[in-house]
C-alpha cells in the first residue's frame, strides 16, 4: 500500500461521511426496518407486532395462499433462475403466456395490443422512453408531468432528447408546449395516480389532447393496475379510453402481488422495444416461476375475488376519509389530509423533522406509516403517506384514525 493512495482513500471516505452527516442534520437520513413476516396488514417489524399502512399490496394478494402455491408450482415446473436474458435463452413458456394475458387486459383500449414483461417497473419506464425516442433520433421531444415518478424522470434522461416539464395537471400549459413544439415525435408522459399524492391525472383530457397533437401518451399506471376498473385492468378500463396513441405501463409488484411490470402498446411498438430497449435486452430474464405465479395473480385480480377485494378497498377509502373528516377535520395539528380519492392517503406535514416525529409517535402506538421526505417530495412538503389495502379490516382503519387523533392531541 502506498501512502498517497491510503490518504486519498480516507479523504474520499471522509467526504462521503460528511455528506451522510449532512443528511442526518437535515432529517433526511433514511433507514430500513426489517420485517420478518409476509407483507400483510399485521406484520412483525424490528421484532415488534405492528399494523402496517405502508405497502403497495393494494389488494392484499402478496401473501395469498393461491399465489404461494403457484410460485412453488412454478419453481417445480421451471426451476429457479431463468439462466439468461430473454433474447438469448431466458424466455420461457411462462413469460410468453403471461405476456398474452397482459396484452388481453389492455386489448379493448389499445389497438393491436401486445405486451412486453419487464423485471421491474423502473426498467419498463426506462425502456419505453428511451426506446420511443430512439425510433426518431434527434426529432423527439418528451413532455413530462411535474409530479412524475423518479423512474420516468430517469427515463427522460436516458432518452437523450428535448424534455419539457409541464406543471402538475395543467392541460392548458401542456397544450401550449405541444403547439410550439417542432419535434416530429412528441411523447407526453404521466403517472395515472401520483404515488406521493394519491391524486389522479386528467388522463381522458390528456388522451384527447395527444390525439389532437399527434403525440404518444405514455401512462404509468403503477397504482391503477389491479385497483381501477371493474376487472382491475386499470385506468384505461376505468375511463373507457381508446386511442392508438396510448402506451400503457402497469406494474405487477403492487396490486398484482408478485413483481415485475409490463408495457402494452401496438404490436409494432412492442416489437421495436424488444429490439432496442436496453433494460430489456441486457438483463437476465426474471425467474419464470414469477411469471407463472403472475398467471394466478391475474386470475385473482380479474375474477370474483379481485372484484370483492376492490369493493372492500373502496369502502375502506371512504371510511378513512369520512372518519378523518369527522374526528380530525381537514386541518389537524398542522396536518392536512391531501385531496386524494385513491388508496394513497397522504397527510401533509411540511417539515421533515415533524414528519419523522409523527411517524415515530405512530410507531410507538403500533402503527407503521412512512414519513416521506425530499427528494421524493418537494422540500417543505414532507408527509405521512398512508396506503390502504383490501388486506385491512374496517377495525384496523378505525385504529389508524384513533392513532392519528392521538397525534393531534400531543402536538396541540
Ligand atoms: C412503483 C412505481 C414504479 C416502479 O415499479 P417497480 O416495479 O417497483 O420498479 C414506477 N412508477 C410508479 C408511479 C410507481 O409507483
Amino acid at each position: 500500500m502506498n501512502k498517497r493512495n491510503e490518504s486519498g482513500t480516507s479523504r474520499r471516505i471522509h467526504q462521503i461521511e460528511r455528506q451522510l452527516d449532512d443528511l442526518t442534520q437535515h432529517d433526511l437520513l433514511r433507514r430500513r426496518r426489517v420485517t420478518s413476516t409476509p407483507c400483510r396488514a399485521s406484520v412483525t417489524v424490528d421484532g415488534r407486532n405492528m399494523l402496517a399502512f405502508c405497502s403497495n399490496d393494494y389488494l392484499g394478494l402478496a401473501d395469498h395462499p393461491a399465489l404461494q402455491h403457484a410460485l412453488q408450482e412454478g419453481a417445480a415446473l421451471y426451476g429457479v433462475g431463468s439462466g439468461a436474458s430473454h433474447l438469448i435463452s431466458g424466455h420461457s413458456r411462462a413469460h410468453a403466456q403471461l405476456e398474452e394475458r397482459l396484452a388481453d387486459t389492455q386489448a379493448a383500449y389499445i389497438e393491436n395490443a401486445r405486451a412486453l414483461y419487464f423485471s421491474t417497473g423502473y426498467m419498463a419506464n426506462l425502456a419505453v422512453l428511451a426506446g420511443l425516442a430512439a425510433a426518431d433520433p434527434g426529432q423527439t421531444a418528451i413532455f413530462s408531468e411535474s409530479l412524475n415518478h423518479a423512474s420516468l424522470i430517469d427515463g427522460t434522461r436516458l432518452a437523450r432528447c428535448a424534455v419539457q416539464v409541464y406543471p402538475h395537471a395543467d392541460v392548458d400549459a401542456l397544450e401550449s408546449q405541444l403547439r410550439q413544439s417542432q419535434a416530429s415525435t412528441k411523447i407526453v408522459v404521466t403517472d395515472s395516480v401520483f404515488s406521493m399524492d394519491g391524486v389522479i391525472a386528467p388522463v381522458a383530457e390528456l388522451t384527447a389532447l395527444c390525439e389532437r397533437y399527434d403525440a404518444w401518451l405514455v401512462v404509468d399506471d403503477a397504482h391503477g393496475f389491479g385497483v381501477m376498473g371493474n376487472r382491475g385492468s386499470g385506468i384505461l378500463e376505468a375511463l373507457n379510453l381508446r386511442s392508438s396513441n396510448l402506451i400503457y405501463m402497469g406494474t405487477l409488484g403492487k396490486a398484482a402481488g408478485v413483481s415485475g411490470a409490463f408495457i402494452a402498446a401496438h404490436g409494432s411498438v412492442i416489437e421495436w422495444l424488444l429490439q432496442k430497449a436496453r433494460t430489456y435486452i441486457y438483463t437476465t430474464a426474471s425467474p419464470p416461476a414469477l411469471a407463472h405465479a403472475l398467471l394466478t395473480g391475474l386470475d385473482l385480480v380479474q375474477g370474483e375475488e379481485g372484484m370483492q377485494r376492490r369493493l372492500h378497498l373502496h369502502s375502506l377509502i371512504s371510511q378513512f376519509k369520512s372518519a378523518f373528516q369527522a374526528t380530525l377535520g381537514n386541518q389537524a395539528g398542522g396536518m392536512t389530509l391531501m385531496a386524494s380519492a385513491t388508496q394513497i392517503q397522504p397527510l401533509l406535514v411540511g417539515e421533515n423533522q415533524v414528519a419523522l416525529r409523527y411517524a415515530a409517535q405512530l410507531f410507538e402506538q403500533g402503527i407503521w406509516v412512512p414519513a416521506i421526505r425530499p427528494p421524493t417530495v418537494p422540500a417543505g412538503t414532507a408527509r405521512l403517506r398512508m396506503t390502504l389495502s383490501a388486506g385491512h379490516s374496517s377495525e384496523q382503519v378505525a385504529a389508524l384514525i384513533q392513532a392519528l387523533h392521538g397525534l393531534q392531541k400531543k402536538v396541540a
